[in-house]
């Protein structure tokens, strides 16, 4: 099978950056695009308050899910308590990881009520800063919550009894194979990001599934040695890329500054 995408959007509450959000919305809704979306169910993080409440907020939560699209519940208050980077080692800041059984679970409890209270279902975890333990996926099962996005892997796998459809990438480009998630944070889009995800849009389409799609499509195995080694693999290849960009960079600089002949 050749390589396919997923479109997933954090950090979703009623004072986002509805006006990049209603542009992207119909750029999805026109090229057929069903993304996953990570809504917080009680935000209280200030750096995600961009712009004036949505009283419609669950209304759209509501819709998107008729739609087909796939929600997902990104941690409780979006709030982070602590400064342990938990399973994935991405951010060392958290509001799950290193937090007991019980305090994960009255947490998730507390946060899927509010889906709840709104008739939403909820498909799937996403952590904020990608930061979650052993104690935390234990508690998602015990809420009936199986499915986690996350996870430096190339194909959707079991693991800690929960089934892990990967995230790996934060923009589009080519893949030989495997499942790539492609994670979005759009708050502080410019016009050209939009633009920019417009192309991505049209030249990736038609390999871009749904969330949910890929529970359907995949056989999911348990983790495997080879797995592991992949993730440590990823993970290195993404710190290297940090190191480098800002010569990479430079160098498109320079680039874009010198006459053309
Ligand atoms: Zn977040």
């Amino acid at each position: 099978m050749s390589a396919k995408f997923i479109l997933r959007f954090d950090d979703f509450c009623p004072k986002m950056n509805w006006e990049v959000w209603d542009q992207l919305e119909a750029i999805l809704t026109k090229h057929g695009i069903k993304p996953i979306i990570a809504v917080v169910p009680d935000n209280q993080d200030p750096k995600l308050d961009v712009s004036q409440s949505n009283p419609l907020f669950w209304e759209r939560v509501s819709a998107w899910q008729s739609a087909g699209w796939s929600i997902a519940i990104h941690g409780y208050q979006h709030l982070y308590s602590n400064t342990n980077s938990g399973l994935m080692k991405i951010n060392n800041y958290s509001e799950f990881a290193g937090l007991s059984y019980e305090e994960n679970y009255h947490k998730l409890e507390a946060g899927l009520q509010i889906f709840s209270e709104h008739n939403i279902k909820v498909d799937a975890w996403i952590a904020p800063a990608h930061s979650f333990d052993a104690n935390t996926v234990k508690a998602l099962l015990a809420l009936n919550i199986n499915v986690i996005s996350d996870g430096f892997y190339w194909r959707p796998l079991k693991r800690q009894g929960a089934t892990w459809i990967p995230s790996q990438m934060w923009r589009f480009r080519p893949m030989p194979f495997g499942l790539w998630t492609v994670c979005k944070h759009i708050n502080r889009y410019t016009n050209k990001d939009i633009k920019d995800f417009e192309c991505d849009i049209e030249r990736y389409k038609s390999d871009i599934i749904a969330f949910n799609q890929a529970l359907d499509d995949y056989t999911i195995c348990e983790l495997t040695l080879f797995d592991t080694l992949f993730e440590k693999f990823w993970h290195s290849y993404l710190k290297f890329r940090q190191k480098i960009q800002p010569v990479v960079n430079m160098i498109k600089r320079i680039f874009k500054v010198l006459p053309r002949s």
